[in-house]
């Protein structure tokens, strides 16, 4: 694709829509910091103007069988699978990341939307029993309404596709906030749903800032659930201010996942997996494996290996690179500034620890993998998110110490053990505080028919995908009725 500015427009009941304030974004390309696009950036009049839309297309599209809307989810795969390569090279341009991690997340968005289809022919909900004699009782689900959907621009085809499916299976009309940092993505996306046959207005994107365009979406009273994925500190605030109106909120919040390799672990599988889990999506991912624990036995053992793992690591945007650059000059200032903290606080850097030096890199938002030791559990570095491929190594002496250090901190999104023996590992399983845990593997979120969400500050209890996002976007109501024997 051509790096030549382009404008990148709302989508509002099928049609690209300028911003009605004409103000617009800079999105920068993350691999070289050139100009990429211009983005409209939205105020509450776009965000009202999108609502009104949804709205209006509601009654047309909840009043579709939901075996015909799975037909719809079809169709809209059915494009995703014939324009797969151009979805993904727009993810590369935009996200920065290699080619064969940008396939891939389309590769799950598609499955994403290949599962919700088919539960359009699934959409149960339960027969039950009475105690009145003759009466029969049973639930259904109804669409919520108008779904508010804000996601941010890690893996963004995915993060759309998680929220957009279910929302749509459901029976609701969409307005989605697209990533500042990945806008051009959710307008493809809008594009092929239209040429898939979806009803304009059922889905619509709203492109901008966090604020004022996110916010305006959190705050109209015509959203009927809101589906957010991003920061905690955002998603607090979008728990108090839409539940001041009782809308329904789901939040997919941050992580500082625990990834523990006992001395009985395979050694060279573990550094693998580390490696994968702390450094893939250059760390930007909620469940990334930022604090690795480590049996004090084979930490030193452990500890050479992952440091040669990271430093083997190629970064850059071409085929085959193992990590891009962050997302954002404001991150990358971010990451940059927290391994300078920890340093000037006494932690030891074991690699990485910066920008690298290769000219060819020098323009983009590049942080080379980075491990530190040293640092205290309870500091910034231990307990708060960074976003950006550098973890924090600590060593302990028995499986207790490790799920202790595990548990510490606010977050509970995913974990991993690595382990020989299977009673560690389903003892450490049942008692780690986190919604996902993998054993001997990494801490990678779900598959697309698999409950994803987190235990105290990663969320607020709902889940996606999985059946379960079901439940956020849908409302369940009981139906009974009496049979009269005397009426026979
Ligand atoms: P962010 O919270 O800054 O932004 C996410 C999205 O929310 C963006 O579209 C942004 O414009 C919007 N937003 C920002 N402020 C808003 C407001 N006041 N009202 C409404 N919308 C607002 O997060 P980010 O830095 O872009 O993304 C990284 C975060 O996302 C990390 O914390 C990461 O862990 C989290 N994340 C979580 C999951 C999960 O499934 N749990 C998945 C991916 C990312």
């Amino acid at each position: 694709m051509s790096e030549s500015v382009t404008d990148i427009l709302n989508w509002i009941a099928g049609r690209p829509v300028v911003a009605q304030s004409q103000a617009w974004l800079d999105k920068f390309n993350p691999h070289n910091g050139r100009l990429l696009y211009r983005v409209s950036s939205s105020s509450a009049a776009d965000v009202d103007h999108a609502v009104v839309a949804a709205k209006s297309a509601l009654a047309e599209w909840s009043g579709l069988t939901p075996v015909r809307r799975g037909q719809v989810l079809t169709d809209i795969v059915a494009l995703m699978k014939q324009r797969a390569n151009e979805l993904a090279d727009c993810i590369a341009v935009e996200t920065g990341k290699p080619p064969q991690d940008a396939k891939g997340e389309v590769g799950g968005a598609i499955m994403q939307g290949e599962f919700f289809a088919g539960e359009g022919m699934r959409l149960y909900a339960r027969s039950l029993t009475s105690g009145m004699p003759g009466k029969y009782s049973h639930t259904v689900r109804q669409p919520r309404g108008c779904a508010g959907l804000i996601v941010p621009a890690n893996t963004p085809i995915a993060n759309i596709a998680w929220k957009t499916f279910p929302a749509l299976i459901c029976g609701n009309s969409v307005v989605l906030k697209a990533a500042e940092d990945s806008p051009r993505i959710a307008l493809l996306f809008a594009e092929l749903t239209k040429e898939a046959g979806l009803p304009d207005g059922v889905f619509n994107v709203i492109q901008g800032l966090g604020q004022p365009a996110g916010a305006a979406l959190v705050e109209h009273t015509g959203v009927d659930v809101i589906s957010f994925t991003g920061s905690t500190a955002v998603g607090r605030w979008i728990a108090a201010t839409a539940g001041q109106r009782l809308a329904r909120v789901s939040l997919e919040l941050g992580g500082k996942n625990p990834f523990v390799v006992c001395d009985d672990a395979d050694l060279d599988q573990a550094v693998h997996w580390a490696a994968l889990s702390a450094f893939s999506n250059a760390g930007q991912r909620c469940a990334a494996g930022s604090r690795i624990i480590v049996f004090r036995s084979i930490y030193p053992a452990f500890v050479e290996k992952l440091v040669a793992k990271a430093e083997s690591l190629k970064l850059g945007v071409e085929a085959g690179c193992d990590l891009g650059p962050l997302i954002n000059p404001r991150q990358h200032a971010a990451a940059l500034a927290a391994i300078t903290g920890a340093g000037n606080a006494g932690a030891k850097i074991l690699c990485g620890g910066g920008a690298p030096d290769s000219e060819a890199l020098a323009g983009g938002y590049y942080v080379k993998p980075t491990l530190i030791e040293g640092v205290d559990p309870n500091s910034g570095l231990s307990c708060q998110e960074i976003f950006a491929p550098v973890a924090t190594l600590y060593s302990v002496d028995t499986l207790q110490e490790a799920l202790a250090l595990a548990n510490a901190g606010e977050y509970g999104l995913t974990a991993a053990i690595h382990t020989g023996s299977v009673d560690r590992a389903m003892w450490f399983a049942q008692r780690v505080r986190a919604g996902v845990v993998n054993i001997n593997i990494g801490t990678y979120g779900s598959e697309p028919h698999m409950p994803f969400g987190g235990f105290g500050a990663s969320g607020n209890g709902t889940r996606e995908p999985g059946v379960e996002a079901l439940d956020v976007y849908s409302e369940l109501k009981n139906i009974s009725f009496l049979v009269r024997s005397d009426q026979l």
